[in-house]
């Protein structure tokens, strides 16, 4: 995904959440992003900065990003899996050699907002 239109839509959320508070700006925002959710967290902050410059109400914003890690359980032994880095990432059980299902990792959402 192109994080110039991610860095946009996360703008809109927060342009929503500011007028249903009747808030008059947003000073931070925490975004939970999944290490293989596709999104590139220098971009994105790139991004929301230059989004920044045009948009009053976030002038003030910090964005606060936790990388989320992934982890997978191997269905038939139910051991799950952390990985911290996607180049050690496996598909398989090391034990059972069966396929393991994505249960973190693919997130990409707002989970605090604070204005005032
Ligand atoms: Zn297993």
């Amino acid at each position: 995904m192109h994080e110039g239109a991610i860095a946009q839509s996360v703008v809109e959320v927060l342009r929503d959440i500011k007028n249903q508070n009747q808030l008059l700006s947003i000073t931070s925002a925490t975004l939970k992003v999944g290490a293989i959710s596709g999104v590139m967290i220098d971009a994105l902050e790139f991004a929301f900065e230059a989004i920044k410059k045009e948009e009053d109400f976030i002038k003030d914003a910090k964005l606060n990003i936790i990388n989320v890690s992934v982890k997978a359980k191997c269905n038939i032994c139910d051991k799950i899996y952390e990985f911290d880095n996607t180049d050690d990432l496996v598909m398989m059980c090391p034990i059972c050699q069966m396929p393991l299902s994505i249960i973190s990792g693919k997130e990409l959402e707002i989970i605090d907002v604070e204005g005032e």
